[in-house]
């Protein structure tokens, strides 16, 4: 059942009483769970094809007797299939989450970010120059992180992914790491559409996404990466300015010993 109480007042402002609306929600929710095991199992349909279809494509992307401008169409399909398969991981997370409700569980270790955010940016910049948008990467010595380096790679890739996406053609999209010895920050900066305030409340919302007219997205990479940075015990904030750009941070504990001392709570949400 889904309860609301309000309470009312007569114009001169005393008490007249309270309306509550009780409604019986069970048909939405089987619904609603119906829809989630359909798009699960769907999801999970597709990753055999698509994962067979980019080993075809790698094999013969490698092999010496196709002509150069064969291996150009070829790449660009390649891409593309790793960018179906990323879709569909994302929709496989968020549905799996939401039948078990359980935490995303992270193997936390060890890593040098900035051998990661390199990693990431350069696996964007073949993508991201067919607009002209340069990725920069920061010359960062040894920032270290406790981190499952997978999942942070998953996190990274969807943030770099979208700086790309909702940049302007020629921007640019900054990577950068540092760290205090208690916390490690990584930000991604992009010179992109930016969005408005009420866009960056519900940004981390499953299925949120700015502008639904817009093709080629799912609107799940985000709130799949905060909680992905949350079970590591950090997290994701952002701030942008419409028609400027968008910075968005990733907090981590620095070593395993920072994340038995927390650092106090983020201050922005
Ligand atoms: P998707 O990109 O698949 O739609 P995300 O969860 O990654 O889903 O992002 C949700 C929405 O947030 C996007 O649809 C877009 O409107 C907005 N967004 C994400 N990153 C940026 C960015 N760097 N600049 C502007 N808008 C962004």
């Amino acid at each position: 059942l889904s309860v609301s109480v309000r309470r009312t007042f007569a114009a001169d402002g005393a008490d007249s009483g309270a309306v509550i609306v009780s409604r019986d929600v069970t048909s939405e929710l089987t619904a609603l769970r119906a829809r989630d095991s359909l798009v699960a199992s769907v999801s999970h349909e597709l990753r055999t094809p698509l994962t067979s279809i980019i080993g075809y494509l790698e094999l013969a992307i490698d092999d010496p007797d196709v002509p150069a401008h064969a291996r150009g169409s070829l790449e660009v399909a390649e891409r593309n299939a790793e960018r179906l398969l990323g879709i569909v991981s994302d929709i496989l997370t968020a549905s799996s989450r939401s039948e078990k409700s359980a935490d995303l569980t992270v193997a936390q270790q060890d890593i040098d970010v900035a051998e990661m955010l390199r990693a990431s940016g350069v696996a964007y910049r073949p993508s991201a120059a067919e607009r002209g948008i340069e990725i920069e990467i920061d010359e960062i010595a040894h920032v270290r992180a406790y981190a499952d380096p997978l999942r942070m790679r998953q996190v990274l890739d969807n943030l770099v992914s979208n700086a790309v996406k909702y940049n302007r053609d020629g921007g640019t999209v900054s990577l950068a790491a540092t760290s205090d010895g208690l916390s490690t920050w990584l930000t991604v900066t992009d010179t992109g559409i930016g969005m408005s305030r009420d866009a960056l409340g519900r940004l981390f919302e499953r299925f949120f996404r700015a502008d639904a007219s817009r093709t080629g997205g799912t609107g799940l990479g985000l709130s799949i990466a905060r909680d992905l940075v949350r079970a590591h015990g950090g997290d994701i904030t952002v701030e942008s300015t419409p028609g400027i750009g968008s910075v968005f941070t990733v907090r981590l504990p620095a070593s395993a010993e920072a994340l038995d001392s927390p650092a106090p709570a983020d201050l922005t949400e």
